[in-house]
């Protein structure tokens, strides 16, 4: 089937890149999946819907909802790796990105901002060089603390 370089996709305002688009893993005709992704993302107002119908086009099965530690909430359509390139949505928009960076990179904003680190052992947010206030242990190698220093 021979795909025409016409502008069907083109009456559309495309919220994401082609580039950053096609690196998404796809199964379907990229062109094909990125009209339609284009179209969604510019016809559906509420962003979960909008990736729970886009996640066919991408290979995907459900949309995940992720609290994240700058106080965003992360949409993304799973795609069964934590770092596939898929479509997200926060508070920016649209983007293309894996759910496992846009976390790293919002606990790294935290961290930055806030001066807390996330325990190596329970994953709570801790102050720096406290004990964790969950697991009371140190939260940067997650060994026990024991007696007094
Ligand atoms: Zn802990």
């Amino acid at each position: 089937m021979a795909s025409e370089p016409t502008g069907a996709a083109a009456p559309y305002h495309a919220p994401i890149g082609r580039e950053s688009f096609f690196r998404i893993r796809l199964t379907r005709d990229p062109e094909e999946a990125y009209a339609a992704v284009c179209r969604i993302l510019a016809e559906t107002r509420d962003p979960e819907e909008a990736l729970a119908e886009c996640s066919p086009y991408v290979d995907g099965f459900d949309v995940e909802t992720i609290a994240l530690a700058d106080g965003q909430t992360l949409h993304y359509v799973n795609t069964g790796d934590t770092y596939d390139a898929t479509l997200c949505h926060t508070g920016e928009g649209f983007y293309v990105s894996s759910w496992g960076d846009v976390v790293e990179e919002a606990d790294r904003v935290r961290e930055e901002e806030a001066g807390e680190r996330r325990c190596a052992y329970c994953s709570e947010w801790a102050d720096a060089g406290e004990p964790c206030g969950s697991c009371r242990r140190d939260p940067v190698t997650g060994e026990s603390v024991r007696g007094c220093a």
